[in-house]
């Protein structure tokens, strides 16, 4: 992934689907993509979906499954900006700047900062798991 420069670019960048789709997938699954369910690597994608369906366990799943991102409506495209934002401003973000820049509410960039956060705390993107 070539970094985008400026806040600018990267909600440009983020907005294409596909695009955001691909980041995604290349921050969660860097070695393959793999089931969140039974950890097969075994999949075909639904491209109109966006999704894939296990050969494991015959269930579908997408890039959110699993994440801290996965109870939230909010798309790709303002995750993946959220997060260059949290990596890119170096005296830090307020949920405020959030919901300015992205163009959400200030409630759902609080959301947003503190899931990711979270997640940068404990080096995933992946939700707590097991006990
Ligand atoms: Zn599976």
């Amino acid at each position: 992934m070539n970094s985008p420069a400026t806040l600018l670019e990267a909600v440009k960048y983020f907005s294409d689907p596909d695009v955001a789709l691909g980041c995604m997938v290349a921050i969660r699954w860097p070695n393959g993509i793999t089931c969140p369910r039974c950890d097969s690597t075994e999949h075909s994608f639904v491209r109109t979906r966006r999704i894939w369906i296990c050969k494991g366990c015959k269930k579908h799943f997408s890039v959110k499954l699993g994440t801290i991102m996965e109870d939230s409506p909010i798309g790709l495209d303002k995750w993946l900006s959220a997060m260059w934002l949290l990596a890119n401003c170096k005296n830090g973000i307020s949920s405020y700047e959030i919901s300015r820049d992205l163009n959400v509410t200030q409630k759902t960039g609080w959301f947003m900062l503190h899931r990711i956060r979270y997640a940068q705390h404990n080096g995933s993107i992946n939700k707590m798991t097991g006990l």
